[in-house]
């Protein structure tokens, strides 16, 4: 038989790493030592204290059924008493919460539940490319929102032109972000939450590294702003936190109605989060002072140092990041990112990730994920040293 394959396939975009992709396998294969600033996955393991919980959580039986949708009422207490804690917003955790299968499951099924075909979507660049994708699956029309390094990686809400902000019904934000690291403040989301209920569109704001924050000042969360319930809600993630990437564990706050909407969807897709990984999550954010997330901290503190320092001495600009473990570097003038990530692979053995893949405002760009060890680092700098630009 001809498989057939839908249309919303062929409407997403190209997919720009494939070719740094297939070089990084072919050169593993090869048996060449690659050192992989690639992935945004942690390479340390998740805390010791979760997987104690989890390793009792997992013996009960009152855990092994299917979950209650949209999570136990233990899960929803744990979360309004983290978000109490955090932030002091105080969340009505029966209408103001939701479990997800992972903050990117969450992201990936919300236009379903509020975009019509043919309605607007207003979406960051560069940015994560499940904003764009999950628009494309619901028959939505993204509009590039232009992020630039001018503008400090935020948005500038008057730019939006008139028509967009008149039939757009959804709009991301990342902060902080991914990949520029860029971090918003309080004054930002006022504006944003302003700008949201002057044109009737609800924010998804995501806030998957809210808590890996290298700098002194924790982020804020857009539900801080008053009334920002009316037009947002916040993804979360215990992925990046807690090291719990393989888990599949996050949560949705804010709009009630919005949340129910997306809780219909998923009543219709999945059952729900195992129970004993929403008891172990529950754990994990009750824990968020713990010393293991304070020296997790300074891990990649010290790593962003070393490679930060390194690469400066190379050409390329770098800030030490405030948040996220992203190092998002200029390259050395007069060459594009695809250029410079296909030389530090053939030339080092080093992978990044080339800004062109997160949009086009990205070029210029090469996204670094700090899931390396400083020695590792070290050796990764000598080696790109030897690169002529
Ligand atoms: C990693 C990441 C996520 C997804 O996290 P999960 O909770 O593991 O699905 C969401 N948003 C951004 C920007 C990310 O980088």
């Amino acid at each position: 038989m001809r498989v057939t394959r839908s249309d919303r396939l062929a409407a997403l975009p190209p997919y720009l790493f494939a070719e740094i992709d297939r070089k990084k396998r072919a050169a593993r294969e090869a048996g060449r030592d690659i050192i992989d600033f690639g992935v945004g996955d942690p390479d340390q393991p998740t805390h010791a204290f979760i997987i104690a919980c989890m390793q009792q959580a997992v013996t009960r039986p009152e855990n092994h059924p299917y979950p209650l949708g949209g999570g136990s009422p233990g899960f929803r207490r744990a979360i309004a008493a983290f978000f109490q804690r955090r932030y002091a917003v105080d969340l009505d955790s029966n209408r103001e919460l939701l479990a997800l299968i992972g903050s990117k499951e969450g992201i990936g099924h919300l236009p379903l539940a509020l975009v019509n075909p043919g309605q607007t979507v207003i979406v960051p660049s560069p940015g994560y490319p499940v904003y764009r994708a999950s628009t494309i699956f619901a028959g939505g029309r993204p509009y590039t929102l232009e992020l630039t390094e001018a503008g400090g990686w935020l948005p500038d809400f008057a730019t939006i032109p008139a028509a967009v902000a008149r039939d757009a019904v959804l709009m991301f934000l990342n902060y902080p972000n991914n990949p520029t690291a860029a971090t918003a403040t309080l004054a930002f989301y006022e504006r944003a939450v302003e700008f949201a209920r002057r044109h009737n569109i609800l924010i998804a704001q995501d806030a998957a590294y809210n808590d890996l924050y290298l700098g002194h000042n924790p982020p804020p969360s857009i539900l801080q702003v008053p009334g920002a319930r009316d037009v947002a809600i916040e993804f979360h993630s215990a992925s990046k936190t807690f090291n719990m990437t393989g888990w599949r564990i996050g949560f949705v706050a804010g709009n009630g109605e919005a949340i129910a909407a997306l809780g219909s969807i998923k009543a219709n897709l999945d059952s729900g989060v195992f129970a004993a990984i929403q008891e172990a999550a529950c754990e994990a954010y009750a824990n968020l002072d713990r010393p293991e997330l304070s020296q997790m901290r300074e891990l990649y503190r010290a790593r962003a140092r070393a490679f930060c320092d390194g690469l400066r001495k190379l050409g390329f600009r770098a800030a030490a990041p405030d948040a996220t473990f992203y190092v998002w570097a200029g390259v050395p003038v007069g060459y594009d990112s695809m250029t410079v990530c296909n030389r530090l692979l053939d030339e080092a053995d080093v992978v990044g990730v080339p800004g062109i893949g997160f949009g086009p405002t990205g070029e210029g760009y090469v996204r670094f994920a700090l899931n390396v060890s400083v020695d590792r680092i070290q050796t990764a700098i000598e080696r790109m040293a030897a690169i002529r630009w």
